[in-house]
Parts: C-alpha cells; structure tokens; sequence
C-alpha cells in the first residue's frame, strides 16, 4: 500500500489519522507524519482560496508573526507560569504573573513581553489559556 499524503482540509476529514500516514505542510512543503495521539500534527488555516493544512513549526511562525500585527492575543502560559507559547507550545515570549483576578480565583492579571520585545497585559493562568491585549506605547 502507498503511504497516504492529506494535502487538503476535506481528505484530512475523511482520512483515519494511524501510523504512516502523512500530510503535506502548505507553508514550507514538507510531508510530515500525522500525530495518531493527542493531536493532528497540523493546524488548520482559512486562507483566501479555502482551507489549508499547516504543520505545527509554521503554525508557531505564523503565530509569531500575529503578534506584531494584531491588538489581541489569545495564547497559552506555561505550566511554571513563565513563558507565553502557542499551543504547540512553541515559544512566544516570557510572562510575569501579577495579582490574583479578584472575580476568578484561579486566573491572574500577568504582563508578557514576546520575542519582538513587545508589552502585553492580560489574565491567565499557568497551564491554561491567556487573552493578552498590547500595551500602548506610554508618551508623555
Ligand atoms: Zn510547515
């Protein structure tokens, strides 16, 4: 049997996720195994000419990226409540945890600053979730 590529969002559907199966990444190209635990192995985008599939290094890059655009942020804390990541756990900046959230006891006020040296402020918690709005730039 030839080994399996998904190259689009619907074969990916109809496609059981075991052992050699491959997909192939529409960022870098590359044909990469799919995770048969605990997650795809891929993302999945909405470009304009419809769905693709991107491999978790791109979907950190694309991520990366994000950051410098965009106002809000949704990204996950790390599990010793340092670092900001993706949820592939890709690397995104480091975080600082501030005060308990006076309404919601398991999650904190935190700053981050990502790899683009940016401020960010927000609530979250270690191990979970975190939405992270920019810090404007303070002029006086
Ligand atoms: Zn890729």
């Amino acid at each position: 049997m030839k080994p399996e590529i998904i190259e689009t969002p619907s074969q990916a559907k109809e496609t059981r996720h075991v052992d050699g199966v491959l997909f192939r990444c529409h960022d870098c190209q590359t044909v990469k195994p799919v995770q048969t635990k605990g997650g795809t192995g891929y993302a999945l985008y909405t470009e304009p000419g419809g769905e693709c599939l991107v491999c978790y290094d791109c979907a950190d890059k694309r991520q990366t990226a994000e950051l410098l655009t965009s106002d809000r942020f949704t990204g996950y804390v790390s599990g010793d409540g340092r670092s900001l990541t993706t949820w592939t756990e890709g690397r995104l900046g480091s975080v600082s945890l501030g005060s308990r959230h006076p309404w919601s006891r398991d999650r904190f006020y935190l700053r981050a600053y990502d790899v683009h040296g940016q401020a960010w402020h927000g609530t979250g918690a270690p191990g979970m979730w975190c939405n992270l709005r920019k810090c404007k730039p303070v002029t006086r």
